[in-house]
């Protein structure tokens, strides 16, 4: 399975991922606070509707409703002994959508952050946190799954966690982080760093990048700074959201248009993304244009960091590959 999805890359050229999956939920009626994998088994015909508004709208790859289905966030909703049962509806819906086109279309398991600190910044232990990864990976992978997707990593035990539940799965795995206002993980991890732990890993995802975050130029600055710091380690992925998140009242609005999505995707494929897509604020109307653009893509040279924010809003801060590489460094001098 990995080489029939990595393949597909290679004969695409590029993959289009979806969109988001909270805030086209909350169109269908969730409400703040909820558990979108309840869904799964009180809307199942709601989460079908999403992901086969994406399959329609050219997407070659959807993820599963499943972002926050391992047993520490699930207990927050008294739903912990569920993991199995949601994360395997999850991927059965998705599965169901993606076989409705006449075309391949690939189920990605999501799954991300545990929501609690792992040691030894936090107090969740690290064994604790690989057996709750495992737990949902294995379920997505019963559920029938192409691949899993761990996605909005900010800290590198986490990351390391995630990696080594996906790697109990026969699945490859994309590992993507989220890249804050300053060029990095809320936990301080440069996007040149993540793939260096990516790199340090027994079993190593076939691609590696950024997702959420901010807006489309940061998600976008840390792809590029990954694949100048790495050419050809691995596939890349950008899957920005859509647009700078804008509060409005006690809501957050991403302010995109379709249009904008689709200079964004024509800009991350240039990065040397092969995978791409949006996330947060993410509808319909932006993936079509998201088709359009990747369809229309003529190779380009890497953007400048000027050219990314002449045409996708302000990059803040992103470090220079040079300094990140020299932390990274002194980052493995001091673990031994
Ligand atoms: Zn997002």
């Amino acid at each position: 399975m990995s080489e029939s999805f990595v393949s597909a890359i290679g004969e695409k050229g590029c993959l289009l991922m979806d969109g988001a999956t909270g805030t086209n939920l909350f169109d269908m009626g969730l409400v703040s606070g909820d558990a979108p994998e309840l869904w799964n088994d009180e809307h199942p015909d709601r989460v079908l509707a999403l992901n086969s508004g994406f399959v329609q709208a050219g997407s070659d790859v959807v993820l599963t409703n499943s972002f926050g289905g391992n047993a520490m966030r699930l207990k927050l909703h008294g739903a912990e002994n569920r993991v199995a049962e949601l994360n395997e509806k999850s991927a059965e819906i998705a599965r169901s959508a993606a076989e409705q086109g006449d075309r391949k279309v690939f189920v990605a398991g999501s799954i991300g952050p545990l929501g609690e600190l792992i040691e030894p910044v936090g107090t969740l232990g690290q064994e604790e946190a690989i057996k709750a990864f495992t737990e949902q990976a294995l379920a997505l992978e019963r559920g029938g799954c192409d691949l899993l997707w761990i996605e909005t990593i900010s800290s590198q035990e986490e990351l390391i966690a995630a990696a080594t539940g996906a790697a109990s799965t026969e699945l490859p795995f994309v590992a993507c982080g989220s890249f804050d206002t300053n060029g990095r993980t809320m936990m301080g991890i440069s996007p040149a760093e993540f793939v260096e732990i990516c790199l340090e890993m027994d079993v190593q995802p076939v691609a590696v990048g950024s997702n959420c975050g901010v807006g489309p130029a940061q998600t976008v600055a840390a792809t590029l700074e990954m694949s100048n710091a790495y050419p050809n380690m691995f596939h890349y992925v950008a899957k920005a959201n859509c647009g700078i998140p804008v509060w409005e009242g006690t809501q957050i609005r991403y302010t995109a248009t379709p249009e904008q999505m689709f200079v964004y995707a024509q800009i991350a494929r240039s990065t040397g993304a092969t995978i791409v897509g949006g996330c947060c604020g993410t509808r319909t109307e932006h993936v079509q244009q998201m088709r359009s653009s990747l369809d229309q893509y003529r190779p380009m040279p890497k953007p400048s960091m000027t050219f990314i924010s002449e045409r996708l809003g302000e990059v803040f801060d992103t470090a220079p590959v040079k300094s990140t590489r020299k932390r990274a460094s002194r980052r493995r001098t001091s673990k031994h």
